[in-house]
């Protein structure tokens, strides 16, 4: 994800669920007040000018639900499944508050899929001017036109309708997550290749890497790219998340971002090993940045962090999975396992590699002033 305008001091959230009811709709969930003001949208939200939405302000939802995805039980209000369609920063242009009662809000937002500057409009009876919101709840979400406008204008691609939580359409995680129900069957019929039994937080430790004499290419071998970042593994799915630093150290309450989607992901047992980084503009690792957030616990200074500065988890290796052990399997066929379970987009990342061409790779990696390459070869198990 590109950089986030804003700091984390004044930062404020948004959402926007996608949400399967009595009708298909997207809440556009914004931070006023301490409450997630939200308006349904009927068709799904958009970076085209020329595109008018209607939303209607519907009530609000707590903060904490800017963390929600789920399937809403029968019998319960707005029953049926719901994905964070998108979610990121919301920068308010005018007092958002004041806003609403004047019936216009100009914001920002900066989220996966929707950024830019907006406009919340209030339309019916009464029009504009203060106390225009009675007598209606219908307002219309435009998009103003600016870079990221023109940026999505010209690559000409609809925006991805999976959750930036899970990966999942709506379709999917109504249906249990189905692509996934047979991934794990797959890693089932593995058998003894991938035996049944636990990883436990502590039990091993991360596999570490050494500094090559010269770069060298080798079809035995793969290349990734060096983040400079903070080597981290992720222990959950399924409802479940737990985050150690390398040292051993929990920093499970510092990144919500990265665990309500190792969270929403539809496999338990997860082990997976990655390095989490801050990505500038350009999409290079900022280590100040990210040393500056590793220093943040109060809890709602790392909620509004979490959405202002999102750190990225390119994940590299899968360790385990559905209760199965996967570190006797080859690297090459972990990698294959673990780039059909990841999000296409979101605070989750595949950490991709090329195969054999370790010098081509270094001489691009050097000349975009990243920090470097790592060799792996193929056919290794994972020794910690
Ligand atoms: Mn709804």
């Amino acid at each position: 994800m590109a950089s986030s305008p804003g700091t984390s001091r004044g930062a404020r959230m948004f959402v926007v669920h996608q949400h399967d009811a009595t009708r298909m709709h997207w809440d556009l969930r914004l931070e006023i007040d301490g409450v997630l003001c939200s308006w349904a949208v009927p068709k799904e939200p958009s970076m085209d000018p020329d595109d008018k939405r209607l939303a209607v302000k519907v009530e609000n939802h707590p903060l904490e639900y800017v963390h929600f995805e789920a399937v809403i039980p029968e019998g319960n209000y707005g029953a049926g499944p719901m994905i964070a369609w998108d979610r990121g920063l919301f920068r308010p242009l005018i007092d958002p508050a004041q806003g609403l009662l004047d019936g216009e809000i100009k914001f920002e937002l900066y989220g996966y899929k929707l950024r830019g500057a907006f406009t919340l409009v209030h339309t019916g009876r009464g029009k504009r001017g203060r106390q225009s919101g009675r007598g209606s709840d219908h307002w219309l979400l435009i998009k103003k036109r600016d870079e990221p406008a023109e940026a999505y204008l010209a690559a000409g691609q609809p925006l991805p309708g999976t959750s930036v939580l899970s990966g999942l359409t709506i379709d999917e995680l109504a249906a249990g997550g189905p692509r996934h129900r047979r991934w794990i069957a797959e890693l089932e019929a593995l058998g003894e290749l991938a035996p049944a039994r636990a990883i436990a937080p502590g039990s091993f430790e991360p596999m570490l890497c050494h500094t090559a004499e010269a770069p060298f290419s080798s079809d035995d071998w793969l290349f990734e790219l060096k983040y400079d970042g903070f080597r981290m593994i992720a222990f959950g799915g399924a409802g479940a998340a737990t985050l150690r630093y390398r040292s051993g150290q929990d920093p499970t309450h510092r990144y919500p971002e990265v665990t309500s989607a190792v969270r929403a992901l539809p496999i338990p047992g997860l082990v997976l090993d990655g390095e989490i980084v801050i990505l500038d503009g350009e999409g290079k690792p900022d280590f100040t940045r990210l040393a500056e957030r590793a220093q943040l616990h109060k809890t709602s200074e790392v909620q509004r962090a979490a959405m202002a500065a999102p750190v990225t988890y390119v994940v590299f290796d899968l360790l385990g999975a559905a209760g199965r052990d996967l570190r006797g399997l080859p690297l090459y066929a972990r990698k294959e396992l673990l780039r059909r379970i990841l999000p296409g987009l979101g605070p989750l990342r595949f950490g991709d590699h090329i195969e054999g061409r370790g010098e081509a790779l270094l001489e691009q990696v050097v000349a975009r002033g990243l920090e470097g390459v790592v060799g792996k070869r193929k056919a290794a198990p994972y020794r910690g």
